[in-house]
Formats: C-alpha cells, sequence, structure tokens
C-alpha cells in the first residue's frame, strides 16, 4: 500500500502514521523528521533548512523531492509505505507522481486529518516528547501519569520541538492553508482522498484507518 498522509501541523499525522505503519508493516517518510534530524547533525541540509523551518515556512522543494527519492528507489519501500508531511504543495504532488510512474508505483490512498484550527493551535503548543524514547504528551490533553515521568521509559527528560512556538504557529497554518489545503482536491479529483476526522482518541482514528486500507485492498 502506497500511502499519503495530509493535514494541517499538529493534526495527528505522525502519530498515527507510527501506528499504521506497524500495523501494515511498512515504511513512513516523515519529511519534517529527516530535517529535524538534518539540522541536529547540522549537515548541508539541515543548515540550509534550519531558518525555513525556525520561521514556520516550507524549505525548498528541490531539497525535500530528494529526501523521498532517495528513500523510495531503496528497498525498504518495496511493500509500500506512509508519506506523513509529504507532499505540502502542488508542484511536489507533480513531481511525486513523476517520480512515481518511473519506478513503476502510484499513490493508493490518500488520508485527509480534519482538525479545526483551534485544537490544532492547543496540540501544537502544547505537545512535548520524551528525549529517550520518543512518546509523545501535551500540557493541555495528556500529560504523563506521573508528573516528570515517561509512562513509557520511565526517563524524565523531555523535549519540545524548536518550532511549536506561538510566533511560528500563525505561519505554519497560513502555509498550510495556502500552499498544501489545495492538494485535497487535487486527491479528491484523482479517486483518492479519504477524509478522517483527527479529533476522535489515536486508537478509534487509527482503527478507521485500518478499516479503509482494508476495504481499499479487498
Ligand atoms: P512537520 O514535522 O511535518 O510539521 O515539518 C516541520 C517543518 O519541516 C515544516 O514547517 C517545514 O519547514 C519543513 N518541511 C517538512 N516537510 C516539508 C515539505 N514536504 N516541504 C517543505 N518543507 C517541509
Amino acid at each position: 500500500m502506497n500511502i499519503i498522509f495530509l493535514g494541517a501541523p499538529g493534526s495527528g499525522k505522525g502519530t498515527q502514521a507510527e501506528i499504521l505503519s506497524k500495523k501494515l508493516d511498512i515504511k513512513t517518510i516523515s519529511t519534517g523528521e529527516v530535517l529535524r534530524k538534518e539540522v541536529q547533525e547540522q549537515s548541508e541540509v539541515g543548515i540550509l533548512a534550519k531558518s525555513y523551518m525556525n520561521s514556520g515556512r516550507l524549505v525548498p522543494d528541490e531539497l525535500v523531492i530528494n529526501i523521498i527519492k532517495n528513500r523510495l528507489s531503496g528497498d525498504d519501500y518495496k511493500k509500500g509505505f506512509i508519506l506523513d508531511g509529504f507532499p505540502r504543495n502542488m508542484s511536489q504532488a507533480e513531481k511525486l507522481d513523476e517520480m512515481l510512474k518511473v519506478i513503476n508505483k502510484k499513490i493508493e490512498l490518500v488520508f485527509n486529518f480534519e482538525v479545526e484550527e483551534g485544537v490544532l493551535i492547543k496540540r501544537i503548543l502544547g505537545r512535548f516528547s520524551c528525549k529517550s524514547c520518543g512518546a509523545v504528551y501535551n500540557r493541555f490533553f495528556k500529560l504523563p501519569k506521573q508528573e516528570g515521568v515517561c509512562d513509557q521509559c520511565s526517563k524524565g527528560d523531555f523535549e519540545s520541538r524548536s518550532d511549536d512556538t506561538e510566533e511560528t504557529i500563525n505561519n505554519r497554518l497560513k502555509v498550510y492553508r495556502e500552499s498544501t489545503e489545495p492538494l485535497i482536491e487535487y486527491y479528491k479529483k484523482n479517486n483518492l482522498l479519504f477524509s478522517i476526522s483527527g479529533v476522535k482518541s489515536p486508537p478509534l482514528i487509527s482503527e478507521e484507518l485500518v478499516k479503509a486500507v482494508y476495504n481499499f485492498s479487498k
């Protein structure tokens, strides 16, 4: 299965991508994750991407297209993949179609996560994660059961993303509305779109996703 996760920042794409990729035993490519790692490692790509990410703008298409291109041609993605956070604009979507055609693949499903803006803002401003195991929390919705201790690994070191700030959030939502939202129509026209409410609990959402994948494969 080749799947795209579409949705605004904070709509839950990352959480669901992690769950679904385990359930379907396929890989996820999160361009945001890859870029954050590059920034941390201070690679050439990371140095280029940093200022865009910290101001909530999209990094240049060429950078993310190369990230996707390098991975999709590898053996790890033969069984399928979930793209989380890519494509983010029309030109990336068109480029993706071209790339997939060359390697004889196509997108089969696009999940669109719908969440109202007020909730998105709280989710983004509240989220933090465990530095050791990556478990994700939210200071408005989901605190660790014991204050300061990770539920999953019992360590106590947490971090927030450097772009999850009040300064960048409006820009990120504006970029989403202007550049990414038009992709909903694009994939609708291609009969690939499956919209899903992203405000339910993660297990319920993931159940819906699995059902949709199952129905598609029948
Ligand atoms: P995310 O983790 O998906 O919220 O992405 C974090 C940041 O990485 C975004 O605000 C962009 O600056 C950058 N980014 C991630 N994916 C893309 C993409 N497909 N195109 C351009 N920039 C991206």
